[in-house]
């Protein structure tokens, strides 16, 4: 839709075009900045001109650029031991749109608009996904992507910061893990995203994220039992209540999920 405040798109080039006013928002895949009104926005700073690499691997794992498209995303070859990358697959397709859409929304977009049902948020936060934030005064600080989408539409951005990229690390990487999703429809909005991981050391990390307002991360030092999950589970208070689930059916699903992603990761 036509955003009728704005009265100028600026492409950024460099870091010092990077500049963030009261009335500017970041500019990335557009896919969602431009799907509703935006009052009292009057600039646009566009940061896929400043060129960074989509998609960076090493020893340490694999970064993310921000600009990175889901369909770049996706695109990423099987890289041997990473037994969990099969995530990034399912994830992406917890984003139902066309290939268009997956071909313009990028990572940092997604993120940083913090719906609940954030697909990249699921895979940043159930990998243990290091968010890099470029600050207003030229700097850089980091934070668990669990830390930086904060609720429903809010992150823990202040103004003027810049999300730069997304470091996903091996070792996680390199972990067993199991995706499970529930939708009230089969093409509709993720009512709820379970993803069960299990750790070199034993320790079961069980992420919800689209059921709830804002991402939940359940850490075992060993695998529990059915019971000791689900009670650790029941004290997760904020289901999401939106047209995509009730908060009751949004619980129930989780609970299924997570017992189901956790007996598959039990020793047989
Ligand atoms: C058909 C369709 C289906 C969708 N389904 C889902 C879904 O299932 N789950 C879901 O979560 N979303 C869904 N969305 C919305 C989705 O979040 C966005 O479409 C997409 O992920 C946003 O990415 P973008 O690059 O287009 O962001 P933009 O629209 O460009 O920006 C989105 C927001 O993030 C900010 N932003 C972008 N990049 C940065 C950055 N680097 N640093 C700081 N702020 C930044 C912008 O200022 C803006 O506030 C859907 C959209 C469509 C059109």
């Amino acid at each position: 839709m036509d955003l009728t405040t704005v009265d100028a798109v600026r492409v950024a080039r460099t870091r010092a075009d990077v500049v963030i006013g009261p009335d500017a928002a970041v500019l990335a895949g557009g896919t969602w900045l431009y799907s509703e009104p935006q009052p009292g926005l009057r600039e646009l700073v566009d940061v896929t001109g400043l060129g960074w690499p989509p998609v960076e691997i090493d020893d340490t794992g694999v970064t993310l650029a921000a600009t990175c498209t889901i369909a770049e995303l996706v695109a990423l070859a099987p890289v041997p031991g990473w037994t969990s990358q099969h995530l990034v697959r399912s994830c992406a397709e917890a984003l139902v749109a066309s290939e268009k859409i997956w071909g313009a929304a990028t990572v940092g977009g997604n993120l940083c608009t913090a719906l609940p049902a954030g697909a990249i948020t699921s895979l940043a936060v159930a990998l243990d996904g290091t968010a890099v934030v470029w600050t207003p005064d030229g700097g850089e600080r980091r934070l668990a992507v669990a830390d930086l989408v904060t609720g429903v539409r809010t992150t823990a951005l202040t103004p003027g910061e810049v999300l730069r990229a997304v470091h996903l690390p091996a070792s996680t990487l390199r972990a067993r893990a199991v995706f499970r999703r529930a939708a009230l429809t089969p093409h509709g909005r993720s009512g709820t995203v379970v993803i069960g991981r299990l750790d070199d050391d034993g320790a079961l990390v069980v992420t919800v994220t689209a059921g709830v307002r804002r991402p939940h991360r359940l850490r075992f030092d060993a695998l529990p039992d059915a019971h000791d999950l689900a009670v650790a589970l029941d004290a997760v208070d904020d289901w999401y209540d939106d047209v995509h689930g009730a908060p009751d059916w949004r619980r129930a699903m989780t609970l299924r999920l997570a017992e189901e992603a956790r007996a598959e990761l039990s020793p047989a």
